[in-house]
């Protein structure tokens, strides 16, 4: 066979002329620590998250914590909300609206969710400063993990070690927090009495969090993540990535300080490297666009800076557009753009709207399945049921009912009920008609709330079945 006419299949496994390659051991990567306006931009997600997910639990809202998780008890409290196993279609909505959403600004900006709101970006960050506060900076780091274990090694290395478990464990603590009241866990802990599951998932999210953040990094980026495979497919050439301006850096070259590239015969990029060095993936971004790259943007503070110091101008690697890098413009506002902001838009004032109109009562009428009626005195006919109320508010309510038929038809007994705050109440119910119509017939149940302001009052209808008897001839 023509050597030239092999597969190219079989040339790119064995690239390098050594398949093991494919399988190298991947190096550990030292980001080196960078300031600049997206590195601060990312800071200031860091804290604004965290600061959500370590400050939430321990808020109260209504005399209860203001977000609960209550799995037990089947109900979720999110600020002045409850919700009920009734309202899981919203989980739904909220998660269609968030694939949209990812959708959106990916085809919008790209991988915006890796670089600034991933949990994984964002844990990791903290590590990694823990890891720079204890260890020193990128040299100090790679040249200590290089050197032999000294004393000075060994206390660094623990000292890192402990606040990182620490910061593990109050992670996972804060977590189960989310589902089990806070406080009364915090006290749980305190006197060694946790629960066996209590326990167990504090330890297990505190050991995934630290795996993941301490140890994994970059590799949950580049092999774990499914969405690092598929974003490629919601890129276009008018997405936002971050991108090396080859055509104004190359060819790369060393200078002096503020020396003139054209006179040299050189692009912009002096070849320092720093924008390899600062990233947290390790990747090369003047390779072009990369399934490492999480778009944090370290990379563009990394250069702008190295652009300052030789008075060239910023944007060597920047935000910009395939089409832009080609010569073309950009166009941000696009159909599909639109489309997903029209149809985001519409989910989130949908939700707003049905939140906002949601019933707190829900009723539902359960027939007696043991007979379809019962012959009363005088020729009436009854038929028995379980009305089952669902009081989703967090107040008492006092309900009186109605029924409404083409005939005749009454309640036997009490028509008012009293069900308390969140809670499912379960009551007999007759209905009654005197000679009525034979067969079936649909009758409906009507539920106002003795308010004050009728304004205020919960009012919930229930249609079900009446059956009457022929006739005794
Ligand atoms: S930081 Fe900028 S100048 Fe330095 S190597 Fe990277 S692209 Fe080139
Ligand atoms: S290439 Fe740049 S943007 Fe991508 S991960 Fe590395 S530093 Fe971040």
């Amino acid at each position: 066979m023509n050597p030239a006419k092999k597969p190219k299949t079989i040339e790119l496994a064995l690239v390098g002329g050594d398949a093991d390659l494919l399988y190298a051991r991947q190096p550990k990567v030292y980001p080196r620590e960078i300031d600049g306006r997206y590195t601060r931009l990312r800071v200031a997600a860091v804290f604004w998250l965290l600061g959500m997910f370590y400050a939430f639990p321990w808020l109260s809202w209504d005399g209860r914590q203001a977000v609960l998780f209550d799995l037990p008890a089947r109900k979720f409290y999110i600020l002045g909300l409850t919700f009920w196993p009734q309202d899981f279609f919203y989980m739904t909505w909220l998660l269609v609206m968030a694939g949209l959403a990812l959708f959106f600004f990916t085809a919008l900006a790209g991988r915006l969710w890796c670089g600034y709101a991933c949990p994984q970006t964002v844990w990791t960050e903290v590590f990694l400063w823990i890891e720079r506060r204890v260890e020193g900076d990128r040299n100090r780091r790679m040249k200590l993990d290089a050197g032999p274990w000294t004393r000075e090694k060994i206390v660094r290395k623990s000292a890192k070690q402990f606040l990182w478990i620490a910061f593990a464990l109050w992670t996972g603590f804060t977590f189960v927090g989310f589902f089990t009241p806070i406080r009364e866990l915090a006290s749980n802990t305190a006197a060694l009495s946790l629960s066996g599951w209590e326990a167990f998932w504090i330890a297990f999210y505190g050991f995934a969090t630290y795996g993941n953040a301490g140890y994994l990094r970059e590799q949950v980026c580049k092999y774990m993540c499914p969405y690092a495979r598929f974003q490629g497919a919601m890129f276009d050439r008018d997405t936002l990535v971050i991108s090396y301006d080859a055509a104004r850096g190359e060819p790369r070259g060393g200078r002096r300080r503020g020396a003139d590239p054209a006179s040299l015969d050189l692009g912009d990029c002096i070849d320092c490297n720093v924008c390899v060095q600062v990233c947290p993936t390790g990747i090369d971004i003047r390779h072009g666009l990369q399934v490492g790259c999480i778009a944090c943007a370290a990379c563009i503070d990394a250069c702008d800076a190295v652009m300052d110091k030789m008075q060239y101008r910023r944007g060597l690697i920047r935000y910009t557009t395939e089409r832009a890098l080609a010569g073309g413009r950009t166009r941000v506002l696009r159909p599909r753009i639109v489309f997903y902001a029209f149809v985001l838009a519409a989910l989130a004032a949908g939700l707003a709207w049905s939140l906002s109109h949601r019933s707190l009562v829900l009723a539902e009428v359960i027939r007696d399945r043991n007979a379809l009626w019962r012959e009363g005195r005088g020729g009436s006919v009854e038929n028995s049921y379980t009305l089952k109320i669902v009081n989703k508010s967090d107040r008492a309510l006092h309900l009186s009912a109605t029924v409404r038929a083409p005939f005749a038809l009454e309640i036997v007994g009490a028509s008012g009920f009293a069900v308390e705050p969140s809670a499912v109440a379960a009551i007999p119910l007759t209905l009654r008609a005197i000679a009525p119509p034979a067969g079936r017939h649909d009758v409906t149940l009507e539920l106002v709330e003795e308010a004050t302001n009728p304004k205020d009052a919960a009012t919930v209808r229930v249609v079900t079945r009446y059956f009457a008897p022929e006739p005794n001839p």
